[in-house]
């Protein structure tokens, strides 16, 4: 099995040992004899704070099901998962204070406005009025929110508008660690631009650990200074490009997209075309 390089359990973000996961299958697929491979099969890692880290993998690769087991949202079958040294079974309550995620479907209060989402949100953090008005002006004039989309429903708003708000919403708890789950997957280019700069800036200015799952390889590798690569649930390469490049024997020219297609003998373009002939 791979094992990274920089696995260590001391002073992680973020400490993943040995996670194995498989979601039950139906019954009438269990009696036809259908057998599903694990989502994540003897997954290690670790994060360090402050680091900024990629997920990539095709479709099906065990990427969400990796973040929502460090956002508590789901548990692993077996191993063990640690966020700044707190079990995230055992101490889910404790973990969720430390972490904020972002998924490619974000759920809101669609009557709401955008406003009144983030002062809701604001509140369950504990959040004072004078903290919200401040973070959230702020946050949104960055991500360019149009004045007027910020007061109107968020069924008015466009998929980008609505995901510039899961962004600052996520934000307001002032995580320590950002799980960033195909956060741009979606968006027209400019809203994309605009949110990966938010991501940047953030990681930047602030003490923010990042996990970004993401298709778009470019995005992982401009957002991202370590990609870690699963397929089929196994975690397949865990670098830097340059070192992804050097375990693979691969030139200093190397594309990270010829690289993937090295490790996995599959390309993320033959990944969508057979995404679209399945749908
Ligand atoms: P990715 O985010 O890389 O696309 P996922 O973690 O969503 O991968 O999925 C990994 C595998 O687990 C896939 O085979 C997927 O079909 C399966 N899977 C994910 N969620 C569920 C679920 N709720 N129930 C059953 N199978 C699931
Ligand atoms: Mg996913």
């Amino acid at each position: 099995m791979f094992r990274s390089s920089q696995f260590n359990s001391t002073h992680s973000a973020i400490h993943v040992e040995s996670v194995s996961k498989a979601y039950s299958q139906s019954w009438a697929k269990r009696r036809a004899g259908v057998t599903l491979p694990p989502a994540l099969a003897d997954v290690s890692l670790a994060v360090a704070p402050r680091e900024s880290v990629a997920i990539v993998g095709v479709n099906g690769s065990g990427k969400s099901t990796l973040v929502r087991i460090l956002a508590t949202l789901t548990t692993p079958d077996a191993g063990n998962v640690r966020v700044f040294g707190h079990d995230v079974v055992r101490e889910a309550t404790l973990v969720r204070t430390f972490i904020n995620r972002v998924s490619v479907e974000a759920s809101f209060f669609k009557q709401m406005s955008p406003w009144e989402n983030l002062v809701y949100a604001g509140r369950l953090y504990g959040r004072t009025g004078k903290e919200i008005e401040e973070r959230a002006t702020a946050l949104l004039q960055r991500l360019g929110l149009p004045r007027h989309a910020v007061h109107r429903p968020m069924n008015g708003l466009s998929r980008g508008q609505q995901q510039k708000v899961a962004i600052v919403r996520s934000l307001l708890s002032s995580p320590a660690i950002l799980l960033l789950d195909e956060p741009t997957t979606g968006l027209d280019p400019r809203s994309k631009h605009e949110v990966q700069d938010v991501v940047q800036e953030m990681h930047r200015e602030t003490d923010l650990t990042v996990v970004l799952c993401t298709h778009d390889l470019a995005e992982a590798e401009a957002l991202c200074s370590r990609i870690i690569v699963l397929d089929h649930g196994k975690l397949i390469g865990d670098g830097t490009p340059d070192n992804l490049r050097t375990q693979n024997g691969l030139s200093p020219q190397t594309t990270l997209e010829q690289i993937f297609l090295t490790m996995t003998g599959r390309t993320f373009l033959e990944d969508e075309e057979s995404r679209e002939e399945a749908s």
